[in-house]
């Protein structure tokens, strides 16, 4: 099973990534996480990604299709995955096509967990304090969703035009979106909507 979280930041996609990737049994590929492991250990990467994270935009492309190419050569991915935090533009989002094709693989489902703007600003205020994530300053948190609108959110037509976005509401505690999300999941293949 091939997995793609969208959502915007403080949509929570990130706990429901974990939490489906367990139950799935396929890694959770977290691409925020691995540019934060590659800040901390000072890679060349690291070096290139740490301003640019903490400005609230994104990580060139090219950068990041290297970075998702070579993770899903490991031995582990091979079976599936979910996604989360990749693709975030229409061009990483061809390129994971191109890359899968390339191995006679898809992407199976998308699944865009929605809430409100309002939520998500009061959601990235409150993990400022409690994480420390250096991008969640609220110049950046402010930032990082223009950038969502601007760049992110053209996939959710992008995988809506293939067949395979499923919506589910993010409004909601862990547990009960945990539900939702598998409801949606076993629903079966979305149709094709109209393009
Ligand atoms: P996240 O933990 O997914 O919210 O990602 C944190 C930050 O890492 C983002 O605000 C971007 O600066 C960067 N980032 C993560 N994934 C990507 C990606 N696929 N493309 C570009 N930048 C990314």
């Amino acid at each position: 099973m091939h997995v793609v979280f969208l959502g915007p930041p403080g949509s929570g996609k990130g706990t429901q990534a974990k939490l489906l990737a367990e139950r799935l049994q396929v890694p959770d590929i977290a691409t925020g996480e691995m540019l934060r492991a590659a800040v901390l250990e000072g890679t060349p990467l690291g070096g290139k990604a740490k301003a640019v994270m903490e400005s609230g935009d994104l990580v060139p492309d090219d950068l990041m299709i290297a970075l998702i190419r070579e993770r899903l050569t490991a031995p582990d991915a091979a079976d599936g995955f979910v996604l989360d935090g990749f693709p975030r533009t229409v061009d990483q989002a061809v390129a994971l096509e191109r890359i899968l094709n390339g191995n006679e693989k898809s992407v199976d489902v998308v699944v865009n967990l929605a809430v409100p703007e309002a939520t998500l600003i009061d959601r990235l205020a409150g993990r400022a304090g409690l994480e420390h994530r250096a991008d969640d300053g609220r110049h950046t948190v402010l930032e990082r969703l223009k950038v969502y609108h601007e760049k992110t959110e053209p996939l959710i037509d992008f995988y809506r035009k293939r067949g395979l976005l499923k919506e589910v509401d993010g409004i909601g505690t862990v547990p009960e979106i945990t539900e939702r999300l598998g409801n949606a999941l076993a629903e079966g293949r979305p149709a094709r909507g109209v393009a």
